[in-house]
């Protein structure tokens, strides 16, 4: 039978079939990803094949189906292990806030170029709307323009009152969605909002449970009632770790991506070289002040990975 992975604790897998049914499931055999080496093999989202133990209730994964995408996190104190946190994803949400702790657009831009180079469509969420003032609001207007004109849709909402959250279900409907958002932007009162109770209940129960065990859970999936399932990474503020050659980096900037071949020289960094049509671009307002700002610091501070 084919499923798909809804909880991962290490050495067991909660798997749901395609007959709707859920099993428990440890895998057998080695399921490795050319050219990734990882310290778990599967993660929630990823599809997979299966069948039950002889007389018995749990079952066996026997065979992995190529993922579409998936994210992974480096530890930095082992020496480049790479973990799979999560496959198979339809689209990454972020959970933002112009009210306070305020979002950075470094810190979304940075975001945005890391689903970019995961290949996952991303959405903006501008939670806490019922505390916006007139001028969160102009700026908001602002701030939407540059994301919604570059291809990536901005909804803005209040887990708090409601707002909008009708709006959200209609988005995340039968997709497999990556909640993700910096600490205190509302992303588990928006989460809460959205995912039936007796479900985060578990969630906290085998968390609970897992503590002080070897394994851990990288993600969360829950199910939605009107069909879909939602990502959460506990934990987890970014989306991971992506290595990126920095001379590719405006290939993830969609409305970079689009001018670098006008550039004067075709190895154009496009920070300081005449006949530059990036800069060009910025200069004209065709490219947002703060995207090339964004660009230009990940481009100087980080080597080569975002
Ligand atoms: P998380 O760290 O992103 O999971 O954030 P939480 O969901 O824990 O929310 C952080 C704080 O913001 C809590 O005190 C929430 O009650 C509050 N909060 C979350 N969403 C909203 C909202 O839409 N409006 C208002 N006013 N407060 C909110
Ligand atoms: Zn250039």
């Amino acid at each position: 039978m084919k499923g798909k992975v809804i909880k991962s604790t290490g050495s067991w897998y909660s798997v749901l079939g395609d007959d709707g049914n859920s099993y428990e499931c440890r895998i057998k055999g080695k399921f490795r990803i050319k050219g990734l080496k990882t310290t778990n093999p599967i993660a929630v989202g990823d599809m997979v094949d299966f069948e039950m133990e002889p007389g018995e209730e749990t079952a066996i994964i026997n065979h992995l189906h190529e993922r579409h995408n998936y994210i992974i996190r480096k530890s930095v104190n082992l020496s480049k292990q790479t973990q799979i946190i999560a496959a198979n994803m339809d689209q990454a949400i972020l959970v933002v806030t112009l009210a306070l702790p305020r979002t950075s657009l470094g810190f979304i831009d940075r975001f945005l170029l890391t689903a970019e180079a995961y290949h996952i469509p991303a959405i903006l969420l501008f939670n806490k709307y019922d505390l916006y003032e007139e001028a969160d609001k102009e700026y908001l207007k602002a701030v939407q323009e540059i994301y919604e004109s570059i291809g990536y849709p901005c909804y803005e909402i209040s887990a708090l009152t409601g707002f909008g959250i009708d709006k959200v279900k209609a988005l995340i409907k039968d997709k497999t969605t990556l909640f993700s958002g910096h600490s205190g932007v509302g992303k588990s009162s928006l989460i809460n909002a959205i995912v039936p109770e007796n479900q985060l209940k578990t969630a906290e129960i085998s968390r609970a449970h897992q503590k002080g065990m070897h394994t851990t859970t990288f993600a969360e999936m829950f199910t939605l009632p009107d069909g879909g399932f939602v990502i959460d990474t506990p934990g987890i503020r970014e989306l991971g770790v992506v290595d990126i050659d920095k001379y590719e980096l405006s290939g993830y900037f969609p409305e970079m991506k689009e001018m670098v071949n006008q550039c004067r020289f075709n190895n154009c960094t496009h920070t300081q070289e005449p006949g530059c049509a990036v800069i060009k671009a910025v200069e004209e307002g065709r490219i947002a002040v703060s995207r090339y700002e964004s660009y230009f610091s990940v481009f100087h501070n980080v080597d080569t990975r975002v």
